[in-house]
């Protein structure tokens, strides 16, 4: 199942949630911390490393 990070913008806390895409698609995140729903996605950096050549 994909991870999906957020950075909630109220509280600075930063979270993942583990879900289906049909998940994500319907559900309603909200910060653990303060609960709000003012959350911004954040795209994992896991897929962000290349194969750089050193
Ligand atoms: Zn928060």
């Amino acid at each position: 199942m994909p991870t999906y990070d957020y950075s909630c913008k109220e509280c600075g806390k930063k979270f993942s949630k583990v879900m289906l895409v049909s998940e994500y698609e319907k559900s309603r995140v909200a910060c653990p911390k303060c609960q709000s729903r003012k959350v911004a996605r954040v795209l994992s950096t896991f897929y962000a490393k290349t194969s750089k050549k050193s």
